[in-house]
């Protein structure tokens, strides 16, 4: 079969809302580490990882062994039952969380990750307001689509009262207008007043992520963060963080995304996506007090399966063997260097280059040199079918649709990272000859 059979029966049998990218979708076929293909034989440098949940690249062999392995032996139980993987993946987390998390709850997806973590601080603390944050996606349940603060992403009016939206640690777009560091993290401060005015004053949690990822990979600055959660602990609520995309090293030199805000501890972790190389798997680690307050019965049929947790150890294990957040750290750098250097070749075009380690954004805007910085949707689109013509696969984000997200393995190389540059030079140079 071509990919162009593909294409075809994917409009003729999937949800249209299961968008594709790029005009012709690429049907990829078969890949090694960074390299893909597609069904017509052209090759790909892939710079997306499906979704930052390729770690260590395609068909990675400590984690296939490990895979095989387990499926000879048990396929599934269920979590009704303990399983050898399981116990080692709770152990390994537990022992590389923050602060006082003590347990894990296994589901298969960032967004069950996320409903676990809310249920959790609501039984908890006996209290229903979570504080979320505008430009944040939480996954695609209703309460996750509740959380999520973009519109596109909302299929139906599902707005939970129980859900405030606090202004996003947005520099390039201050909600305030402001300017960091004089602004005194005026969007963390509002938080209190958010609290006063609009809940009960008595709220169950604050649940962010580090660096807001489908947003467009936004990091909060310094301070942000210890302003936020003291504020949220003041009016008795729990942090709850979302490293479903920051997690694993992804954002350089720390495991964890919240890491990079000194003395910041989070009461509830959720994590999915890099976690087992692609695997299905959702974990949300707690304090021990928060984990036992649960009396409930709690089952997930497929959470923490033997296979998905068999990737996940071997997963963790080549992470923390093979130092990948210090890589992702000394390839970030790289990469954001070369990033800069195209802001200055752009600099009509390339508003913002923002990010950490292995997880750096383009936001591309009108014309940044006349301070013009209406979003540019339009060159993103371009943008992306140059760079797929040249063989580079990158993310798209942010709430305008304006903001590549580029985010590769986290052994990716240097020699990688420099033809992926090379490959956006190119491909920025062809959109802005026309
Ligand atoms: N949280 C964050 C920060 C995410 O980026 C995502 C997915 N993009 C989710 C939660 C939901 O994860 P999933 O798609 O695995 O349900």
């Amino acid at each position: 079969m071509k990919s162009e059979e593909v294409r075809a029966k994917h409009r003729e049998y999937l949800f249209p809302s299961c968008a594709n990218y790029y005009a012709e979708p690429v049907v990829l076929e078969s890949g090694k580490g960074v390299r893909l293909k597609d069904l017509d034989g052209k090759e790909y440098l892939d710079f997306f990882g499906g979704i930052l949940t390729v770690s260590l690249g395609q068909a990675h062999e400590g984690v296939n062994r490990a895979l095989h392995a387990q499926i000879d032996r048990l396929g599934h139980t269920s979590t009704l039952y303990p399983t050898l993987p399981i116990v080692e993946l709770a152990e390994k987390l537990v022992s590389l969380a923050p602060g006082k998390i003590r347990k894990a709850f296994f589901t298969t997806s960032g967004t069950e990750a996320n409903e676990t973590a809310v249920a959790a601080a609501q039984v908890y603390t006996g209290r229903q307001e979570i504080i979320a944050l505008r430009h944040g996606y939480s996954g695609r349940s209703l309460l996750a689509q509740s959380l999520t603060a973009h519109a596109s992403y909302r299929a139906v009016p599902t707005q939970v009262a129980a859900i405030k939206h606090a202004h996003a640690p947005y520099c390039y777009r201050c909600p305030f207008g402001l300017e960091y560091p004089s602004c005194e993290v005026r969007c963390a401060r509002d938080i209190e007043e958010l609290i006063q005015t609009t809940t009960t004053g008595a709220i169950a949690g604050f649940l962010a992520e580090p660096i807001l990822g489908v947003g467009g990979f936004i990091p909060a600055p310094a301070g942000y963060f210890e302003i936020a959660v003291g504020i949220i602990k003041k009016y008795g609520g729990l942090f709850l963080c979302d490293e479903v995309q920051t997690g694993f090293g992804r954002t350089g030199t720390k495991m964890w995304g919240i890491e990079h805000h000194d003395g910041v501890l989070p009461d509830i972790l959720t994590m999915a996506k890099g976690i087992a190389n692609g695997l299905p798997l959702g974990a949300t680690l707690a304090t021990s007090e928060v984990a036992d307050a649960w009396k409930g019965g709690n089952i997930s049929t497929f959470g923490g399966n033997p296979l998905s947790a068999a990737a996940a150890n071997a997963t963790i294990d080549a992470i923390v063997g093979e130092k990948l957040p210090e890589n992702a750290a000394a390839m970030g750098r790289i990469l954001r260097e070369g990033l800069l250097v195209l802001q200055e070749k752009y600099p009509k075009r390339i508003g913002d280059v923002r990010g950490k380690g292995l997880m750096q954004a383009l936001e591309l805007v009108q014309d940044e040199t006349r301070k013009d910085r209406t979003p540019s949707p339009g060159a993103t689109l371009r943008l992306f079918e140059e760079t797929r013509a040249r063989g580079l696969l990158v993310g798209k984000g942010g709430l305008y649709a304006n903001t590549v997200r580029i985010a590769p393995a986290l052994n990716v190389g240097r020699a990688d990272v420099l033809e992926a540059l090379r490959i956006l030079d190119d491909a920025f140079a062809a959109i802005e000859a026309r």
